[in-house]
């Protein structure tokens, strides 16, 4: 498994107004806010990432949201659906909490024989939980509104949707070593066996849809986990060769990463374990302050007077 894509590391999005994305990922659902840091491209915006306990690759959601945003809109070369594995008997919970919150949700539903529960965040980001058929020993953050017995186990799955999966397909396999699995329709199923949980890429194929519009409420890129520098390099080699454009190694001071459009629109990353999220906050206070990179940290007081208030 050592030289393997380990399924997905993290998933990014865009939000509206940060403090209304905050609340909602940790009171609402219940995540851990990892890292309340900057967007390193454009450092008058946070970088929010909520994810398990430690961070753990699979369950790391992260957003940039931008005060008054416009809403984009889900389209064709996206990741259109953002799917968590729920322990089996969760959903009267949920469906309960959505209520009490004003959570827009459908009521649960069936595909690839996995019950599953959609709903919205606050910008309008789908979003889905699910009861996996399989075993899924992760253990779950817990708070004080959200016990273990219903808490989210980080992701299940991701949902790409492009216009033609046949490339999308190709890289999914060639490259990256997942396989179909399962077909319902227009919805293709690939995983891999290198990771038991996190490790579900659906392709829905949908020739005649737009394309995606970015903006508040969508998706701007899904990663995918590697063990390390070494196996990440592997990949730029594989990818490289193959003509894609791809990124060099970028330090995300949280990991490493590459970055590259697959064929279908969506933006791929790869992204390495370490060095993880304990790198410069003690594992008990993570998300507790304003983390900057070393390159922002000279200009900390300005940055602090541009960020929203989010406490
Ligand atoms: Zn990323």
């Amino acid at each position: 498994m050592e030289n393997k894509i380990l399924g997905l590391h993290h998933i990014t999005a865009i939000a509206g107004m940060a403090k209304k994305n905050l609340d909602f990922y940790t009171k609402v659902l219940g995540l851990r806010l990892l890292k309340k840091t900057v967007n390193f491209d454009d450092p008058g915006t946070y970088h929010f990432y909520f994810g398990d306990e430690k961070g753990s690759a699979g369950t790391i959601l992260t957003f940039f949201p931008y005060e008054g945003a416009r809403r984009g809109s889900a389209g064709t070369g996206m990741a259109t659906n953002i799917a968590y594995a729920v322990p089996d008997g969760s959903f009267d919970f949920w469906l309960d909490r959505f209520e009490k919150h004003n959570v827009i949700y459908n009521k649960p539903s069936e595909k690839f024989g996995e019950k599953y529960l959609t709903f919205l965040d606050p910008d309008g980001l789908k979003l889905e939980l699910v009861i996996p058929k399989y075993q899924d020993n992760r253990k779950p953050w817990e708070t004080d509104g959200v016990k273990a017995a219903v808490a989210t186990k980080g992701f299940h799955g991701v949902t790409l949707t492009v216009q033609n999966k046949e490339k999308t397909a190709q890289v999914l396999t060639d490259i990256f070593g997942y396989e179909l699995q399962e077909k319902s329709g227009n919805r293709y199923r690939y995983t891999t066996d290198a990771v038991d949980t996190a490790n579900i890429i659906d392709l829905t194929e949908l020739p005649n849809e737009a394309r995606g519009v970015g903006g508040a409420g969508t998706n701007h890129h899904i990663a995918f986990r590697v063990k390390d520098e070494e196996v990440l390099m592997g990949f730029h080699g594989k990818i490289a060769v193959l003509g894609y454009n791809i990124t060099n190694k970028i330090d995300r001071n949280y990991f490493y990463s590459l970055y590259f459009r697959e064929p279908g629109g969506v933006l791929f990353e790869i992204a390495t374990d370490n060095p993880g999220f304990g790198i410069d906050e003690p594992w008990d206070k993570l998300g507790s302050s304003l983390l900057l990179p070393p390159q922002y940290e000279p200009r900390r007081a300005e940055i602090e007077a541009v960020l929203p208030k989010v406490d």
